[in-house]
């Protein structure tokens, strides 16, 4: 690509991809689900990661099935695996527009459908197309009763149904019993489909104790190492990491404050440091712990560091006042996420959910992608 940037430039924050992570991931729960199949869930960018690289390295390890959420998802990754026999599932669905349908056609993708009326549109446009059926077993987003899907059942174009599935609402919460009744709904309504394969687990569905795999099951947060089992330690592999650089250090007095609106006073004379990313990059500016959350910490070396005030746009402020005095320079790299801190870590202090953290990650970053 003319104008990629090669080399990471001295002011730049870092984001790092560890493509060996990802299909060790892909491969650990291939291997945990098997006869089953592992489709990879690659909707929002590969949850930001990038969709082309993940794509290409799950490919190549021989991932056959991929969900997107978009019609244009499908179609650039498509064209990202070239040749490779991969079956690509668009989870929204289709709306009625004969020009998303031709999109969706050419890209050789399914279209998940999710109600009645969503069918009707997708035999109008596509007779004799193949496509998944998508059952709402409680969570009532997408998908269709199991009274419409029985209707379906009755007709000779049900046939083309290829996948049956559904989507859980609380798998990461194995004690809840929505995850049994959620399983009892599909169970009854996946018999309808006898030809169909059937699909319910994401990737906290995986790790529950009754295995509810079925045919195929659909890992997103997992290949990108977040933890799938809330409670117990991660089971996956890093694959993020993230450092930024310091721009400045200084030493304030007692009562010095910091940042827009002065939202942090220091306690004693501290010594500061002013880093590369701020909540343009995906560093969350409710990270910064005014609002009762711990403010989010970043590693320099092996010392946590507290960010201290308002995160802004570009900037951040950390304390590096425990940190060796010679560690603290600028050019010096602080780890945002990585060895120490993990997508769950940052996550709590920012009042959300790793998910969140890593579709934030922005384009702003300098990009490294190892292995693959
Ligand atoms: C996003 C999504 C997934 C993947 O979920 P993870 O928790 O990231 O594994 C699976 N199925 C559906 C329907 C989804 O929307």
């Amino acid at each position: 690509m003319s104008g990629a940037q090669h080399t990471r430039l001295g002011s730049q924050a870092l984001l790092t991809i560890d493509l060996d992570a990802l299909v060790a991931n892909w491969r650990a729960i291939a291997a945990r689900v098997a006869p089953a199949q592992c489709a990879a869930v690659v909707k929002a960018d590969a949850y930001g990661i990038g969709l082309v690289p993940a794509a290409q390295a799950l490919s190549s390890a021989g991932c056959a099935s991929f969900f997107v959420a978009h019609v244009a998802e499908a179609v650039r990754l498509r064209t990202a695996l070239g040749d490779a026999p991969a079956q690509i599932y668009c989870l929204n669905g289709v709306s009625d527009d004969a020009a998303e349908i031709q999109a969706l056609l050419g890209a050789q993708a399914f279209p998940v459908i999710g109600s009645s009326h969503e069918w009707s549109v997708w035999l109008k446009h596509a007779p004799c197309h193949e496509a998944a059926l998508h059952i709402d077993t409680g969570m009532n987003r997408l998908g269709m009763s199991a009274q419409e899907a029985q209707a379906i059942a009755a007709t000779p174009e049900a046939a083309c149904v290829a996948l049956v599935l559904s989507h859980f609402a609380s798998s990461e919460e194995r004690e809840n019993p929505m995850n049994a009744a959620q399983i009892g709904a599909f169970d009854a309504v996946r018999q309808l489909f006898s030809n169909a394969r059937a699909s319910l687990a994401n990737s906290s569905g995986v790790f529950l104790p009754t295995a509810p795999h079925y045919d195929l099951v659909r890992a997103g947060y997992a290949l990108y190492g977040g933890n799938p089992t809330p409670d117990a330690p991660n089971p996956m592999q890093s694959v993020v990491g993230v450092q930024a650089p310091i721009i400045q250090v200084r030493n304030v007095e007692a009562g010095a404050m910091v940042g827009y609106n002065s939202t942090w006073r220091a306690p004693s004379p501290r010594r500061l440091a002013t880093i590369g990313i701020g909540y343009a990059d995906g560093l969350l500016r409710s990270a910064s712990g005014t609002q009762g959350n711990p403010a989010a910490q970043v590693y320099l070396g092996d010392t946590p560091c507290p960010v201290v005030g308002r995160i802004s746009m570009d900037l951040s402020v950390i304390d590096v006042t425990e940190a060796p005095v010679k560690e603290a320079c600028p050019g010096a790299m602080v780890e945002l996420l990585g060895a120490h801190i993990s997508v769950e870590d940052l996550a709590a202090c920012a009042n959300t959910i790793g998910y969140e953290i890593l579709t934030s990650l922005s384009r702003r970053y300098f990009r490294q992608y190892v292995g693959g």
